[in-house]
């Protein structure tokens, strides 16, 4: 199995049009994200794609246009499906419906954006309703969604063989935390590197210090962090981090 991942950047990218990089060197191309999605290829040779971000297309040519078996949605934010627009148009010379895979909850806010996708007599997609913690199976392949907390949303996570794929969450409960024991990798979402001691409102997704503490709990071999936002420079990390945890860069590759 192997995920390539098509974007690690936060909800605005990264540069984002109100704090360019920020933080992270211009100069290193590993800091230019889009938004946040990964291809999932499983032994059996499915594609799994994981969220339509609003880069989707951009993200599919550069990848030589694979054949997409199914979508995985970890949410209904717009950095997370705003490319289903996209997908559709990439879908019209096919001839079956493209199963996507979400919680009734998202289903029906990404319908209210998008509601003519959703058109009982000409939808492209084939919708298929998930509970957390409850397995399904795409082709040969099991999955596990997980329940997480992301603000004052939910997001769901998934579990697929040795792999599982986390963003987006500021906190998950003792069955999902269960449920990743004996993951060999793990791609995990941190905005930012720790809290601004000036931090007021909701916390939607852990910090850097937080997810450290999530690790040593869980024990992946090794641990790919996405989702990051303008404070994550790639090479800073690369050298503060422990050789087991590295940022992803759009286009990483990684063998399961
Ligand atoms: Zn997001």
């Amino acid at each position: 199995m192997k995920i390539k991942i098509l974007g690690c950047g936060p909800s605005h990218g990264v540069p984002s049009l109100s704090r360019g990089f920020g933080e992270c060197n211009p100069n290193e191309p590993r800091n230019v994200r889009l938004r946040t999605s990964a291809l999932v290829t499983t032994d059996n040779n499915e594609n799994i794609l994981i969220d339509t971000s609003p880069e989707v297309r951009l993200q599919l040519i550069r990848e030589e246009l694979p054949k997409i078996d199914a979508v995985l949605y970890t949410h209904s934010h717009y950095d997370h499906m705003g490319g289903a627009n996209d997908l559709a148009g990439f879908l019209i010379d096919r001839k079956q419906k493209l199963p996507i895979y979400l919680t009734k909850n998202d289903y029906e806010e990404i319908k209210a954006h998008l509601h003519y996708l959703f058109r009982s007599d000409n939808s492209p997609f084939d919708i298929h309703l998930i509970e957390p913690y409850q397995p399904f199976q795409i082709g040969k392949t099991m999955i596990t969604p997980i329940l997480q907390y992301h603000g004052t949303q939910k997001s769901i996570g998934y579990r697929i063989g040795e792999l599982a794929y986390s963003t987006d969450l500021c906190y998950m409960e003792e069955t999902g935390l269960e449920l990743l024991k004996g993951i060999k990798t793990w791609i995990l979402g941190v905005v930012s590197p720790e809290k601004p001691k000036d931090f007021k409102g909701i916390q939607k997704h852990i910090y850097l210090n937080e997810a450290i503490e999530l690790i040593d709990r869980i024990k992946p071999k090794q641990v790919f962090l996405t989702h990051m936002g303008q404070k994550m420079d790639y090479e800073k990390l690369c050298q503060s981090l422990p050789d087991n945890i590295r940022p992803c860069y759009d286009g990483l590759s990684i063998e399961i």
